[in-house]
């Protein structure tokens, strides 16, 4: 859970359009847009409109459906960005890599290809 009173997550911003980003798809709980900074030809974070969740196992434990919905809005982008082939990663805890502690997955295409996560 994010703490009360903290400020929104950059990913709250971006939903709330306060930030701008390059949003490719939406449902009523779940927001998709380009990574600023994409580690493959296709690179798009999928993440959940509010911020309760930090990461994907709080996020499974308290709202599955909410989760089957991330993935539901992933799959939608990959099938229209890079053919239905993809990784779906989540990353948790800093030592993982995870900088924004609001749930969120990385759609990366055509990542062989370019050989960057190879
Ligand atoms: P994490 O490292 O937490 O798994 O992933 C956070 C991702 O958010 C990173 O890939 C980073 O490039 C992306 N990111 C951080 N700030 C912004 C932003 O302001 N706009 C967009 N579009 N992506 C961002």
């Amino acid at each position: 859970m994010a703490s009360p009173g903290a400020e929104p997550s950059i990913f709250s911003r971006i939903a709330a359009r306060e930030i701008p980003a390059t949003i490719v798809a939406e449902t009523d709980h779940i927001i998709a847009f380009n990574d600023i900074a994409p580690q493959a030809p296709v690179h798009v974070v999928v993440t959940t409109k509010t911020e309760q969740y930090q990461n994907v196992g709080q996020l499974a434990a308290a709202d599955p459906a909410l989760l089957a919905e991330l993935v539901a809005v992933a799959e939608r982008v990959a099938l229209e960005h890079c053919d239905g082939e993809y990784r779906l990663i989540f990353n948790t805890g800093a030592s993982a890599g995870q900088t924004v502690f609001h749930v969120h997955a990385h759609v990366l295409g055509g990542v062989l290809e370019e050989g960057t996560l190879a």
